[in-house]
């Protein structure tokens, strides 16, 4: 079944930078996807635009069946009940918790503390966590604290988790650990995933789908993402 999809879109910055022209794509449900491309290519638009931190210029994206392009600012929290959204810098409340990072959403939304408790510590499971709920974000590591960051967009049990540039502050070795958790998300809880990233060698080793944009045009859609990047 189809998650998203993206109709004639065209995003120009109101410098008259041009960041995407005339894209189209689909998504369905349960895929892991990479964005990738040179830096300016119009990744961070692209994924900006489906959690409606920009809206396109031209042409729609329909995500579950919202038009996200034509929500307006009193309906976006409908759409970030539906997805999940990781950063580079991992975004993390300095004076909480572990725990309290992962279940301040779900206070917010006035769940039950019991169903709290219950969904933070399978989310903190799945993500490798456990021995940390107690432990302040200076106490952890780059690559803890963006488990966390997962940890968090997944508690709500979202369909889509989108991921700008995760492993962009992270070194190889613990880039390709949380490539596994992302992974361990994609499979376990079936959440759809897009990931926008210029490592080449984690696409190269994930064998996922590869969306491949070049100067804010769609260059390459390849299934199996092994890609020849030269062009880029
Ligand atoms: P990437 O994520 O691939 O590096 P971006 O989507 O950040 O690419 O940028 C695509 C193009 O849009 C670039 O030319 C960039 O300078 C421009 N751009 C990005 N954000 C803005 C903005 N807020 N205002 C104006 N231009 C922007």
């Amino acid at each position: 079944m189809e998650l998203i999809r993206v109709i004639n879109v065209e995003k120009q910055y109101k410098n008259g930078v041009t960041a995407l022209y005339n894209l189209n794509l689909t998504i369905k449900k349960g895929e892991f996807v990479f964005v990738i491309g040179a830096s300016g290519s119009g990744k961070s638009t692209l994924v900006k635009m489906m959690y409606r931190e920009e809206r396109p210029t031209k042409g729609q994206i329909i995500i579950g069946g919202i038009n996200v392009a034509k929500l307006r600012n009193g309906k976006v929290y409908k759409l970030r009940r539906k997805l999940g959204v990781v950063f580079q810098d991992y975004k993390l409340l300095p004076k909480l918790n572990v725990y309290e990072n992962v279940a301040f959403a779900l206070e917010c939304i006035g769940m039950h503390k019991s169903e709290i408790r219950t969904r933070v510590l399978k989310v903190l499971k799945l993500v490798g966590l456990k021995e940390k709920v107690k432990s302040y974000p200076d106490q952890l590591s780059g690559g803890e604290q963006q488990r966390v960051a997962i940890a968090r967009a997944i508690v709500n049990d979202p369909k889509l988790l989108i991921c700008d540039e995760p492993t962009g502050n992270l070194d190889p070795i613990t880039s390709m650990e949380i490539m596994g958790v992302l992974d361990a998300v994609n499979k376990k809880l079936g959440t759809t995933i897009i990931m926008a990233t210029h490592d080449r060698d984690i696409v190269n080793k994930m064998k996922k789908r590869v969306l491949l944009l070049d100067n804010g045009q769609l260059k390459n859609d390849y299934m199996e993402g092994a890609f020849n990047y030269e062009s880029v």
